[in-house]
């Protein structure tokens, strides 16, 4: 398509990069639209107390619902949201939507204790964030102890004082302090021990390597080490299958989330999973919105 090789646009127009360019702007402009037009939604995937044998909360998801190309994940806009600088509202969205909704669950009747939101650190580290926090909390009057702020390590790469201060703060009101996708960071024993944290979740990366009768869980392993060492509670995600259930229990790791149980689901959907009576443990549930 370049005509002119000396001119300097030559490169920027080269057909790829028009594509690629042109995709950014739409996403762009679409994002803008989302937001307005409330094209955003919030999925719930459940918590299972395997000690228990019960569901104990959820884990509250974003997906957006678009009108043409349907549902998309997070991993697909969450960076451009993040550049485009409207991770605060989208963030605070979710957040209001999954307290109003944990709120209403509970208010029916159904015993959840844990809602964790995941939180970017961009919007962390707004100046209004805990302000609009606690805002959140008092409005659909979801006790804050019910509450996980899952962030991930890149936060502890950060100016470290600030940091602790807002986890501080955080947790002076209740919430916790969960680091989401443990081991794929950047962070060591060290590095955790400066910041208050109270849960670290396995990433699901190092769950799927827990293989039938394989001696092969040497990273599984050490993180729950390293998480009991440091007084951690820990939550186990991506659990797929019985042998991640057997193994993790073998560890006293009780708290997991993964397809074995449930997909996240619509609100609809997660409540018709509280309320089979049946639920069990050994047989995850069938109704299946994601796949
Ligand atoms: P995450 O917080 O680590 O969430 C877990 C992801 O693993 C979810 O993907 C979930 O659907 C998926 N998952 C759960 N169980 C299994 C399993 O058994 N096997 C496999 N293979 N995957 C499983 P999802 O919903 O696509 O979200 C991707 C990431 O997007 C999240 O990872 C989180 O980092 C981010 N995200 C999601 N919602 C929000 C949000 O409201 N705000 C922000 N800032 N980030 C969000
Ligand atoms: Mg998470
Ligand atoms: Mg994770
Ligand atoms: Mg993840």
């Amino acid at each position: 398509a370049a005509k002119f090789s000396s001119n300097s646009k030559v490169k920027f127009f080269a057909p790829e990069m028009e594509a690629k360019e042109y995709r950014l702007l739409k996403l762009e402009s679409d994002i803008h639209r989302a937001i307005k037009e409330k094209e955003f939604t919030v999925h719930y995937q459940p918590f299972v107390d395997l000690k228990r044998n019960k569901i104990i909360g959820a884990e509250a998801l974003v997906r957006w619902q678009h009108p043409k190309d349907g549902i998309i994940y997070p991993d697909a806009f969450i960076e451009q949201v993040e550049q485009l600088g409207v991770i605060v509202e989208l963030g605070e969205y979710v957040l209001l939507s999954a307290c109003k909704q944990f709120s209403a669950w509970r208010k029916a009747g159904y015993d959840l204790e844990k809602l964790a939101v995941n939180v970017s650190t961009l919007q962390l580290q707004h100046p209004k964030f805990i302000e609009r926090f606690r805002h959140i909390l008092q409005y659909t009057k979801v006790p804050p102890n019910f509450v996980e702020v899952e962030i991930t390590e890149s936060v502890l790469v950060g100016n470290a004082n600030k940091t602790v201060a807002l986890f501080r703060e955080l947790q002076a009101m209740g919430v916790k302090i969960a680091i989401d996708d443990f081991g794929t960071g950047y962070s060591s024993l060290s590095y955790l021990k400066q910041y208050p944290i109270n849960i670290l979740k396995i990433d699901k990366s190092f769950v799927s390597e827990i293989i039938s009768a394989s001696p092969n869980t040497g990273i599984v392993s050490a993180i729950i080490a390293m998480a009991k060492s440091l007084n951690l509670d820990i939550v186990a995600e991506g659990v797929e299958n019985d042998w991640h259930v057997h193994f993790l229990k073998q560890k006293q790791v009780n708290i997991v989330q993964g397809y074995f149980y449930s997909r996240p689901l619509p609100p609809i959907q997660f409540e018709k999973i509280l309320q089979q009576s049946n639920w069990n443990k050994s047989k995850p549930a069938e109704i299946d919105q994601e796949s």
